[in-house]
């Protein structure tokens, strides 16, 4: 490999992009000694590991970073030399320009040469961030790279390829609310998600990926650059500011890349992050959740999609309040000297404030005022028998484009005869047109009453996802 600089002339316009360009001639000398690793967030994020060698940097771009422990192989790709002058250089490279993107200084620092030959480069770097043994080979898939020896921190702890959820268990509001942490009980689905090298994997509480269903998601892998983690939270689709099961299941279950970025720009979601289970090489499970949430809280994730979801130590009655105001589902309550735990446990505590029910539709009275020409209520049931058992009606809830669609998605279903076992109360059936129960929805609703009817319901929205044969009665 003689230092060649001709590749990196032709592959840049000197009008257009900031990086150095010197002057033909002799190639100045260092002592071959110096190194640097620039991460570089062009179309693809990699960190440019570049030594320098016969007067100029001999460079490989690493796509996931330089691995952090032995035997972890890496890909690496033998780029074009580049001038000594780039060791310094951090900057944006204009869009269009070759190697597009912010480019900044990861690392620096001096390295030994242990071999050099064409297909093999043994060094050890000396960096602030990176110590050790890296060997750079070409094999039959290209460069790769590899550390060698110990890791750099001998009380390294490997990223685990899977980790299971902590769950909540059902209850009411701790007697000892100060020894808790209290949090929005957010309807969405649970996340774990795992990041190497700036990418990130998403799981669902099961265990399976979905990375690919949740591409909205992916730029929060480059916002932890080179570090490991694994972070736990909830994916959720607002509407109308509120959490919307309904829309997040127009994101669900896609798991062609091409469709879920089509879907993405249709119905957008948001990584709440409630958790950090694994960070830099050292895993956080046996940490009480105090100490875990204040290392989330330094990392600052914030994006366009995610953000820490907040958590308020003592405050119990003031989050159960706001939850009621903002029609949320409840409050999670965290022991602050809990470890995680994975699987069920009694040191998070899901106090459930509204209960979520799907319900069949087996009516529905128009509305008056305001709500002329569009439905005022709609008449749920539960199925039994043959029929409905009438369980309420629902009048709030709905937005503008729901009332509209909701009319005319019934208009059609309509019948002569109540689909419900028995008769109405008066004050229901006044005015109510029956249609054929086939439509699945969900309402929230405080509580039963002593007549079996939810008392408050309010409308979440459509279930097409479910059948009436599907809809029980939540305990
Ligand atoms: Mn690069």
């Amino acid at each position: 490999m003689p230092g060649d600089l001709s590749d990196y002339r032709r592959k840049r316009d000197a009008k257009r992009t900031p990086e150095p360009m010197p002057q033909d001639g002799v190639l100045p000398h260092g002592n071959d000694d110096t190194f640097v690793i620039q991460e570089h967030h062009a179309r693809q994020l990699h960190w440019d590991v570049r030594l320098e060698r016969g007067g100029v940097l001999v460079s490989f771009a690493v796509p996931k970073g330089l691995p952090p422990e032995p035997k972890v192989v890496r890909m690496a790709v033998h780029t074009e030399d580049h001038p000594l002058e780039y060791a310094t250089f951090e900057g944006v490279i204009p869009k269009g320009e070759y190697g597009a993107g912010k480019m900044t200084i990861w690392d620096r620092g001096t390295y030994e040469t242990l071999k050099w030959k064409d297909t093999e480069v043994d060094v050890v770097l000396r960096g602030e961030r990176v110590r050790g043994r890296f060997t750079f080979f070409k094999g039959g898939e290209g460069w790769m790279v590899v550390r060698r020896g110990a890791p750099q921190d001998p009380g390294w702890e490997s990223l685990p390829e899977q980790l299971e959820p902590m769950l909540a268990t059902v209850g009411e509001m701790p007697g000892d609310p100060e020894k808790y942490a209290y949090e929005f009980k957010w309807d969405g689905v649970r996340a774990l998600v795992r990041v190497e090298g700036g990418r990130l994997q998403i799981f669902s509480r099961a265990g399976n990926e979905v990375t690919a269903t949740y591409p909205d998601l992916a730029e929060l892998g480059k916002q932890l650059g080179s570090a490991q983690a694994w972070l736990d939270g909830e994916i959720v689709a607002f509407a109308g500011g509120k959490p919307s099961f309904a829309e997040l299941q127009k994101r669900m279950h896609i798991g062609n890349s091409a469709q879920a970025r089509k879907v993405a720009g249709q119905v957008p979601v948001s990584l709440l992050i409630f958790d950090l289970l694994h960070f830099e090489g050292r895993s956080l499970l046996r940490l009480p959740f105090a100490d875990r949430r204040a290392l989330l809280e330094k990392l600052e994730l914030r994006g366009p999609n995610w953000y820490t979801s907040p958590s308020y130590p003592g405050a119990g009655d003031a989050v159960l309040k706001a939850s009621r105001e903002q029609g949320l589902e409840g409050v999670i309550a965290k022991r602050l000297d809990s470890r995680y735990v994975p699987g069920r446990s009694t040191a998070w505590i899901k106090v459930a404030d509204v209960r979520p029910q799907e319900v069949v539709i087996g009516g529905w009275r128009p509305g008056e005022g305001r709500r002329e020409g569009v439905l005022g209520a709609l008449l749920l049931g539960i199925p039994e028998g043959d029929g409905l058992r009438f369980v309420g009606s629902v009048g709030t809830g709905f937005s503008d484009a729901d009332l509209e669609s909701l009319t005319e998605t019934l208009r059609p279903l309509a019948r002569k005869t109540s689909p419900f076992n028995g008769k109405l109360p008066p004050e229901r059936a006044r005015g109510a047109k029956w249609v054929e129960p086939t439509l699945v929805g969900e309402v929230v609703f405080r509580i039963w009453t002593p007549d079996n009817r939810m008392r408050a319901p309010v409308w979440r929205g459509l279930r097409s996802d479910k059948s009436p044969g599907e809809v029980r009665l939540n305990g």
